[in-house]
C-alpha cells in the first residue's frame, strides 16, 4: 500500500513536498486553511517583490536623463498596482494548485489539528473530517511579530502584510526594524516617493551583514533622503488625525502618515494540537528538527519557517523536497543533506544585495585563512552601459586549494548573479572554474570572472 503522507500547509515547503512525494508514489493529502501557495505567494515574498519591482521602475525612470533620454514623471496608479499584485498572486496560486492536482495530490481546505500521533481533524467549510497518516509534514509557516507595545490597525499602523498596497498610499512612512524586511520596505516606499524614516536599533542597518555591504545601502538611503535613526528603539506608536507619532526610547519622535512594523516573525505552531501528537516546540514556538527535518516524533517532519531554520522560501522548498525523499526512503541513496550554510539569499533593495556561503567577518572571527578578491562594477562595461555602476562583487576562496567558499554581490541583478557563486560553493568548484568559463560580453557577470582571477 502507498505511504499515506499528510502535509499541513500549502506554502513552498508544503507544496514542494507534496509534488515530489506524489511523483515518488505516495498517497498525498495537503491541508491548507487559506490559499495554496502559502504566505509566500499571498502575503509576503511575492507581493512585496511585486511592489518593489513597480517602485524600481519609478526609480529607473528618474535616472533616464543619464541614458540620453528626457526624464519622465511617473505616478502610482494604486488601483492598477493592486490589480497587478492580485493577478500575479492568483496566477501563481492557480498554477500551484493545478500542478498539485495533476500529480494526484488531494487538497483539503481547512485548519488541521492533531488528535493523535497518526491522525488530524480538519475543520473546513464542509464541516469536520478526520484524516489518518503514516507520515506527516508540518509546514504551517509564520506570521509577523507584533510587539506588546502597539496594536496594528491595518490603516496607519501596519504590519508588512497590510502594505500591498496600503488603503491610503503613504506620503511619509516610519519603518521600524532594519533587518532584511525593514530595509526592503524602506526601499519600496522611498522608490514610490514617500519620505521614509528608518528606526535602526543598532549602529548599522542589516545587523549581522558585512559592514561594507551595509554601508553601500546606507549611502544609497541617505542619498535618497531617507532618515536613519540609529541606536533608537521604538517604544510606542500613537494615532493622530492624519497619521502616526512613533516615540523612541531615547526621546526622539517621528511623525509620519504611516508606520510599518518589520520586526521579525513568529511560528504558526500554537493551534496545531502538537501535544496530542507528542511533538515538541522550543521556547519560541519553533519545532526543532534534525538534518532530515524530522521532529522528536520519528514519522512527523517540520519544514519551512515553522522549523526555525532560515526563513526563506527557497530553503522551505528545498526542505520540502528533502522531506519527500526521506518519507519515500530515498535518503539511503545519494541523499545530500541540506547545508543551510550554503543557502544563497538576496535583499531586494537598490542596489540589490546577495550573498552565499562563508562571510569575510565570519572567517576572520574563526581565524580561518581566506583569500578575498573584490571588483567594483564601475570597472565593468555593462554597468556603465546600464548607467548604474554602484556596488561590487566579492569572492572568498581557500588560499591553499582555490575552492570557492562564499561571496557577496552588491549591485544591479545581484540576486541573479549570485547563482554562479552559489553553484561554485555547492559543487566545491575552484576560482579557476569561474575564470575559465567563457562568459558573455558585455555582461555584469564579467565582474565575477574578474573577481575570481
Ligand atoms: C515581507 C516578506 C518578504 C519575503 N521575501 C522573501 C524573498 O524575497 N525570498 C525568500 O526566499 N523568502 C522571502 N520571505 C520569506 C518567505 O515568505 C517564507 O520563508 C516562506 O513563506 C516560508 O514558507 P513556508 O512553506 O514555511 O510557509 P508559508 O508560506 O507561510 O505557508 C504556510 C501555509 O500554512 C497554512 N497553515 C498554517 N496553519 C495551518 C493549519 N493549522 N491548517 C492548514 N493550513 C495551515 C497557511 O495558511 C499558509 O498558507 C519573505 C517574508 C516576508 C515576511
Amino acid at each position: 500500500m502507498a505511504v499515506r503522507f499528510l502535509i499541513i500547509g500549502g506554502g513552498p515547503a508544503g507544496n514542494t513536498a507534496a509534488t515530489f512525494a506524489a511523483r515518488l508514489g505516495a498517497d498525498v493529502v495537503m491541508v491548507e486553511r487559506e490559499l495554496v501557495g502559502g504566505a509566500a505567494h499571498l502575503l509576503d515574498c511575492i507581493p512585496s517583490k511585486t511592489m518593489i519591482a513597480t517602485g524600481g521602475a519609478m526609480t529607473f525612470s528618474r535616472r533616464l536623463h543619464g541614458m540620453g533620454l528626457e526624464e519622465v514623471e511617473t505616478e502610482v496608479d494604486v488601483e492598477a498596482l493592486t490589480e497587478r499584485i492580485e493577478a500575479i498572486k492568483s496566477h501563481l496560486g492557480n498554477n500551484t494548485t493545478q500542478l498539485l492536482e495533476s500529480q494526484g495530490v488531494r487538497i483539503v481546505r481547512g485548519s488541521a489539528r492533531f488528535t493523535s500521533a497518526h491522525s488530524v481533524t480538519v475543520e473546513g467549510t464542509e464541516g469536520a473530517q478526520s484524516i489518518d497518516f503514516d507520515a506527516c509534514l508540518i509546514a504551517t509557516g509564520s506570521r509577523p511579530r507584533i510587539p506588546d507595545w502597539v496594536q496594528p490597525d491595518g490603516d496607519r499602523i501596519l504590519t508588512t502584510r497590510d502594505c500591498y498596497p496600503p488603503r491610503v498610499f503613504p506620503s511619509s512612512v516610519c519603518v521600524i526594524g532594519s533587518g532584511v524586511t525593514g530595509v526592503e520596505f524602506v526601499h519600496m516606499f522611498s522608490s514610490f516617493g514617500a519620505k521614509v524614516t528608518l528606526v535602526v536599533s543598532r549602529q548599522q542597518v542589516l545587523p549581522g551583514k558585512d559592514p561594507e555591504v551595509a554601508a553601500v545601502l546606507e549611502d544609497d538611503f541617505l542619498r535618497r533622503g531617507v532618515s536613519l535613526l540609529k541606536g533608537a528603539r521604538a517604544k510606542s506608536i500613537e494615532r493622530t488625525d492624519d497619521g502616526v507619532v512613533v516615540k523612541c526610547d531615547d526621546g526622539r519622535e517621528v511623525r509620519a502618515s504611516h508606520a510599518v512594523l518589520a520586526i521579525g516573525s513568529v511560528p504558526n505552531s500554537e493551534d496545531l494540537g502538537l501535544d496530542a501528537a507528542g511533538v515538541q516546540v522550543d521556547g519560541g514556538g519553533y519545532i526543532p528538527i534534525n538534518h532530515h527535518c524530522i521532529t522528536n516524533v520519528e514519522h512527523i517532519y517540520a519544514a519551512g519557517d515553522v522549523s526555525g531554520k532560515l526563513p526563506l522560501s527557497s530553503v522551505a522548498s528545498m526542505q520540502g523536497r528533502k522531506v519527500a525523499e526521506h518519507v519515500m526512503g530515498l535518503h539511503t541513496r545519494e541523499h545530500r543533506h541540506l547545508d543551510y550554510d550554503k543557502a544563497a539569499s538576496a535583499i531586494f533593495t537598490e542596489p540589490e544585495i546577495a550573498d552565499v556561503g562563508l562571510a569575510e567577518a565570519e572567517a576572520f572571527a574563526s581565524g580561518r585563512k581566506i583569500r578575498v578578491t573584490k571588483v567594483p562594477f564601475s570597472a565593468t562595461p555593462k554597468a556603465l552601459i546600464n548607467n548604474d555602476s554602484r556596488g561590487f562583487v566579492k569572492i572568498i576562496s581557500d588560499p591553499a586549494t582555490g575552492v570557492v567558499l562564499g561571496g557577496s554581490i552588491v549591485g544591479r541583478h545581484a540576486a541573479e548573479l549570485i547563482s554562479v557563486i552559489a553553484l561554485a560553493v555547492t559543487a566545491n568548484l575552484k576560482v579557476t572554474d569561474i575564470v575559465e568559463s567563457l562568459l558573455v560580453h558585455p555582461a555584469l557577470s564579467e565582474a565575477l570572472a574578474e573577481a575570481a582571477e
